[in-house]
């Protein structure tokens, strides 16, 4: 590996990115311009940048030429609330455009302490590969008894491996199995999953990266930085902020019910009659657990559920885009159905908002009579079965059956089975669409 030692010297960046190549197993280091610092700020805005500058023109996303690139902002390692965040870019496998997936907490503090501002993988592994980066010093590892287990399982047995101050993004069984909205997982169950990074790593045979370092990047003025700190810190506990400390986004459920904006039954309604028994409220009052928080954020909106039926227990995150996705989308009004499938889908590494708009696609496609469980190999999809959309989701994951079609998204499953199912696959340019219903919430239109 070269060193770069010519680094830009500019506040609140390393100045330089490290450029992996899995192919050759090589990896260096380049300095970024301090003028493209300045007029790409920001995880997307630089990933953007660079992903336009180092793409080649006319590939194929799934192709190990793309660039996955994970980019940090200005304000990541600062002490200021809600500022952990980073931005996986890449060619989207879903739509052929820029992927910008955004995902939060230690893994991004943790990236920048390795001393750069992006990490830019191209190439493919020839085994399968942990990317390990330890104050900046690079190693491809072995990870063949890393393949096939779910995101928490590879997490685990990543730290075991490289030490628990370790921090770990990854892919789950979908991304090794190239479905197109796989997503990367780090710190528990943060996750990266919009537009399908996590098919791309799995693409180049990557199933973990974990970084470690000990990087401090230079602050302009510490004291101001600590006044605007205390400052957006009084106000993030405040009422505007409120909503995301108790109930956390999955409020959203009833207000959105209320006002007509709720996605059900593959966007055919806009209400949803059996609401109240997935509407945050009534989620928090029968499976609250915790409440967890990105790195350095005050406000905490991460709220862990967990099942209470007689089924195997599902713990996880619960956000309201997996649960408008996995519950009124699909018809389903089970809670505990909605927390299995969040967590399954978080499990096995797939994006929670591609995989209940394809599935309710494909209930919709079973209700006008096309996929029939003749053409599925006997699998039923309809409105309102958990158990159906239970076992969908592992279908998709494993790429088996029907899963195998439902994997490409609701944009290429559409136009493969064709008879005017195109009209029902609810995406934008290939990406599914999110929980906001556009007739009535005009602005999203
Ligand atoms: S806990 Fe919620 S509010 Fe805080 S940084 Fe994470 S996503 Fe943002």
């Amino acid at each position: 590996m070269k060193e770069n030692t010519t680094a830009n010297e500019i506040y609140g960046y390393n100045g330089k990115m490290l450029m992996v190549d899995l192919t050759s197993r090589q990896s260096h280091w380049e300095a970024i311009p301090e003028d493209v610092l300045k007029k790409f700020i920001g995880g997307s805005g630089l990933g953007a940048y660079l992903l336009h500058k180092l793409c080649p023109t006319g590939i194929d996303a799934l192709e190990p030429a793309n660039p996955l690139i994970f980019v940090t902002s200005p304000l990541v390692g600062s002490r200021l609330t809600t500022s952990s965040k980073f931005a996986v870019v890449t060619k989207s496998p879903l739509t052929g455009f820029i992927g910008d997936s955004l995902s939060s907490s230690f893994m991004a503090t943790e990236l920048k302490k390795t001393g750069c501002d992006a990490l830019v993988i191209t190439g493919k592994s020839e085994l399968p590969c942990l990317l390990s980066i330890d104050d900046g010093h690079v190693e491809f590892l072995e990870a063949h008894d890393l393949m096939g287990k779910t995101t928490s399982e590879t997490e685990k047995a990543v730290k075991e491996r490289m030490g628990h101050r370790t921090r770990v993004a990854c892919i789950g069984p979908a991304g090794e199995k190239l479905v197109r909205f796989a997503s990367i997982t780090n710190d528990g169950g943060r996750q990266a999953a919009r537009t399908g990074p996590g098919a791309v790593m799995g693409s180049k045979n990557l199933k973990a990266i974990s970084v470690k370092g000990t990087h401090v990047v230079p602050v302009q003025d510490p004291d101001a930085l600590n006044i605007i700190g205390d400052d957006l810190t009084q106000r993030s506990l405040g009422p505007a902020t409120e909503k995301y400390r108790t109930l956390g986004t999955m409020a959203n459920v009833s207000v959105f019910n209320r006002l007509g904006t709720l996605p059900t039954r593959n966007f055919q309604q806009s209400t949803f009659d059996e609401a109240e028994s997935v509407t945050g409220e009534a989620m928090h009052q029968a499976h609250f657990v915790k409440n967890a928080h990105c790195a350095n954020c005050t406000i905490g909106c991460e709220k862990i559920l967990v099942t209470n039926d007689d089924g195997k227990k599902a713990q996880g995150r619960m956000e309201y885009e997996s649960a408008f996705a996995l519950g009124p989308l699909v018809g389903v009004a089970d809670s505990n159905t909605v927390i299995r499938a969040s967590t399954l889908c978080d499990e096995l590494g797939m994006d929670t908002i591609s995989t209940g708009v394809t599935l309710a696609w494909a209930m919709e496609c079973s209700d006008k009579g096309l996929l029939t469980p003749d053409q599925t190999g006997g699998f039923s999809l309809s409105f309102g079965d958990g158990d159906a959309l239970l076992e969908g989701i592992k279908l998709i994951a494993e790429r088996r059956g029907i899963g195998n079609l439902l994997a490409e998204g609701s944009m290429r499953a559409s136009r493969k089975v064709g008879q005017g199912s195109e009209a029902w696959a609810m995406q934008v340019k290939g990406l599914e669409m999110p929980g906001y219903e556009p007739r009535s919430l005009k602005t999203m239109a």
